[in-house]
C-alpha cells in the first residue's frame, strides 16, 4: 500500500522504525524469541480455571498457557467481561457477581499455574516475570456495566490487579455513550452526548488509582472527552482504524491524534471485519444464517449450546468461501497508525476469545507470525519491540506514575 512509503517518509524523521533492508525470516525468529509480548484483550469464559477449563491444558479456545508458550506469547491481559443487559436488579446483580467471577479466575489461574505465570500489576513485574522465563498474566475491565450502579467496587477491582478499565461495551450504559448502539434496549444514537456525570467520576477514579482508561467501544464524543478531562494517558486496549473500514467501532484519525496527545497508546486489534469490511455476498451469507436461527448479535446467547455448535459450523463454511482478514490486513492497520501517530503510540491486540482472530494469527500459538510480518513490512527490531510491548509498559509506568504524584 502507499501507506508505506509515507512511512518511510516520516519514519526517517522519527525514530527509524522502518528499516532498508528487512530483518531476515531467521533474524525476525530470533527477535521474536527475545521479546516481552504483550497483548492487550484476552477474554475468558465464566468457567475459567476450573477443571472444566484448565487454561493449563491446551484447550479448545484461542488462548491459553500452552499456546502462549509455543507462540512465545508471554504477556497477556484476561479480561473481566459482562455483556449489557437491560438494567434490573436481577440483570445488574448477576453482572457484577459475573464480573467477580472472571475478576477471581484470572487470580486463581496464577496460583493454580505459579510455576508458569505470575499475575502483574506493573511494568517491573511483567520484567521480573520475563527474566525469571515466566508468563505474565495482566486484568482489563471491559464494560462498567459490571462495577455495578456506583464506584464502590472500583477501587476493590483496582486491589485485585485490574489495571485497566473500559466505560461501555455495546450499548450506552450508566457510565457513557457506546460506539454501537443496541436498539432492543432503547438506544437511540446518543444518550448521554459523551460521559455521563458517573463516567466522569470513573475516569477521575481511574487517574486516581493509576488505573489505565481505555477508550475502546466508547462512542467518539465519549472517546474525545476521555481524551479531553484524563490527567493521564489514556489507551485504546483493542480498535482499529476508521480510515481503513469505516464503521462507528474504529476509531477516526481525530480519536487516534486525541489519543497520541496524551502520550497513550492504541492498540491495534486483529479482528476480521473490523480490520475489513466483508464482500456484499458474505454479508448476505451471515444475514440469512443469523435470519434462519432468528437471532442478531444481540440475542446470540438465547441459543442452545447446540444451536451454538451448529451455527459454528455453518459460520465457519461462510469464512471458508470468503476468507478472514489477514496478517497484511493487520499490519495495514498498524501502518496507518503508526504514520498518523507515531511509532511510539501504536501497539498489538488480538481479542482472541472475544471474535479476534486473523488468517496467519488464529490462536495465541501462531503469534510469531505478527513478527514475521512486521519484519516483512520492513519494521526494525526496535520498532517491532516497542509494538510487542515497550509502548505500553511506558504508557502503564506513566499513569501509574500520575496517580502516585497527582
Ligand atoms: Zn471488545
Amino acid at each position: 500500500m502507499t501507506f508505506r512509503l509515507l512511512i518511510l517518509v516520516l519514519c526517517a524523521s522519527l525514530a527509524g522504525c522502518l528499516q532498508s533492508k528487512p530483518l531476515s525470516e531467521t533474524q525476525a525468529i530470533q527477535l521474536h524469541q527475545s521479546l516481552i509480548t504483550i497483548d492487550t484483550h484476552d477474554d475468558i469464559n465464566l468457567n475459567f480455571a476450573t477443571p472444566d477449563n484448565d487454561p493449563g491444558e491446551r484447550g479448545g479456545t484461542q488462548i491459553d498457557l500452552v499456546k502462549m508458550r509455543e507462540g512465545n506469547l508471554n504477556t497477556a491481559f484476561f479480561i473481566v467481561y459482562v455483556p449489557l443487559k437491560a438494567s434490573t436488579p436481577e440483570n445488574d446483580a448477576k453482572a457484577q457477581e459475573d464480573a467477580q467471577t472472571k475478576l477471581d479466575a484470572i487470580n486463581r489461574m496464577t496460583e493454580m499455574h505459579a510455576d508458569q505465570v505470575g499475575l502483574a500489576r506493573t511494568s517491573k513485574d511483567i520484567r521480573r516475570l520475563h527474566k525469571a522465563g515466566k508468563m505474565a498474566a495482566l486484568i482489563g475491565v471491559e464494560n462498567a456495566y459490571g462495577y455495578g450502579p456506583d464506584l464502590s467496587k472500583v477501587s476493590a477491582f483496582a486491589e485485585q490487579g485490574v489495571t485497566y478499565g473500559g466505560f461501555t461495551h455495546y450499548g450506552h450504559n450508566a457510565y457513557g455513550d457506546s460506539s454501537v448502539p443496541i436498539p432492543p434496549l432503547g438506544d437511540q444514537e446518543d444518550h448521554w452526548g459523551g460521559l455521563s456525570p458517573l463516567g466522569r467520576d470513573l475516569l477521575a477514579e481511574y487517574n486516581r488509582l493509576g488505573v489505565m482508561a481505555d477508550v475502546s467501544h466508547a462512542s467518539k464524543a465519549t472517546t474525545l472527552e476521555i481524551a479531553r478531562l484524563s490527567k493521564a494517558p489514556v489507551i485504546a486496549s483493542h480498535s482499529a482504524v476508521f480510515a481503513l473500514n469505516p464503521i462507528a467501532r474504529n476509531l477516526s484519525d481525530e480519536e487516534l491524534i486525541a489519543i497520541a496527545d496524551t502520550g497513550g497508546i492504541v492498540q491495534i486489534v486483529a479482528y476480521d471485519t473490523y480490520l475489513k469490511d466483508p464482500v456484499p455476498e458474505k454479508k448476505e451469507a451471515v444475514d440469512a444464517l443469523m435470519h434462519e436461527f432468528d437471532v442478531t448479535r444481540f440475542t446470540f446467547s438465547k441459543l442452545t449450546p447446540q444451536q451454538i455448535a451448529e451455527f459454528r459450523l455453518r459460520m465457519n463454511a461462510i469464512h471458508e468461501k470468503w476468507p478472514k482478514a489477514s496478517l497484511k490486513d493487520f499490519v495495514d492497520h498498524i501502518d496507518y497508525a503508526v504514520q498518523l501517530i507515531g511509532i511510539d503510540h501504536v501497539g498489538i491486540s488480538s481479542d482472541f476469545g472475544g471474535g479476534g482472530g486473523v488468517i496467519g494469527w488464529m490462536d495465541a500459538s501462531e503469534s510469531q507470525n505478527v513478527t514475521l510480518e512486521l519484519a516483512k513490512a520492513g519494521y526494525s527490531k526496535k520498532a517491532i519491540a516497542k509494538l510487542w510491548g515497550g509502548n505500553l509498559m511506558r504508557v502503564m509506568d506513566a499513569v501509574q506514575a500520575r496517580a502516585e504524584n497527582p
